[in-house]
């Protein structure tokens, strides 16, 4: 198959290599057809280091992957060959203390789709993953939507954290594909007034349309006064989606005490 190797800074190869086979009978075998660009990939792109962590190169990226089943083993009853999935890359080992107690993000052997030294990437014609790591898509949604499932469930997950957002005033500071997610999901939820803030044009603009009362540039405006000049008793939620700590800052000034 063809796989897109990422060999060093700013290269990418596409190699040919042999296509990964089904080894344990609830493996799937998954045809790649889309794969989200996450903000993880650019740094391995970008730089060969993430933080404290050195990238090895060379490796397959592509952890936002979705695609058709190709081949299934023995063992699988979730899908069967034909089937549009979402892959969940995060493959924990279904054993160990953490597996057991139900806590599988926090794996001991932990292993990621698209992370280098660990599992190969989406950005390949196939993709191997255990079956409870595949998820059937709707039959309303494309594999390209499929593919932004990832990015969204941070977003989900996200708003699950301030409990229900009904109703409540919030702030998103950061209106990249992960703000403009929370955006969506605020909506969705019936959240109330949304204000959202970003340093690229492009998404301010962006965040009007995902629905955003106000949207501003901290490079241009005051965000606290801007903020609190429409809500002057503060906000209920503060969503921070860039990591910046300007926009942390922001965050604590915006906030209703408490
Ligand atoms: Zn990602
Ligand atoms: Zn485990």
């Amino acid at each position: 198959m063809k796989a897109a190797f990422l060999t060093g800074v700013r290269t990418i190869e596409i190699r040919e290599i042999p296509a990964p086979r089904l080894v344990r009978d609830d493996d799937v075998l998954v045809r790649s057809k889309a794969v989200g660009v996450c903000g993880s990939d650019l740094h391995y792109y970008l730089s060969d280091s993430v933080g404290m962590d050195r990238v090895s190169y060379p490796f397959i990226p592509g952890h936002e992957c979705a695609g058709v089943v190709e081949e299934v083993g023995g063992a699988v009853t979730r899908v069967k060959p034909g089937d549009a999935v979402v892959v969940e890359p995060a493959v924990s080992c279904g054993t160990c203390d953490q597996c057991r107690t139900g806590r599988p993000h926090t794996c001991r052997k932990l292993l990621f789709l698209g992370h280098y030294g660990e599992l190969t990437g989406g950005m390949a014609e196939f993709a191997l993953a255990p079956e409870r790591n595949c998820v059937p898509l709707p039959a309303k949604m494309s594999v390209v939507q499929g593919a932004l499932a990832e990015p969204l469930s941070i977003a989900l997950y996200a708003a699950g954290l301030a409990g229900s957002v009904r109703g409540k005033t919030a702030a998103i500071l950061g209106a990249g594909p992960i703000g403009l997610c929370a955006a969506m999901v605020l909506k969705a939820e019936g959240a109330g007034a949304l204000f959202m803030t970003d340093k690229v044009e492009a998404r301010v603009k962006a965040a009007g349309t995902a629905g955003a009362e106000w949207a501003g540039n901290p490079d241009r405006e005051d965000i606290a006064a801007e903020i609190l000049g429409r809500e002057s008793i503060g906000l209920d939620l503060v969503f921070e989606c860039c990591g910046d700590q300007p926009a942390l800052d922001q965050a604590v000034a915006v906030l209703k005490p408490g």
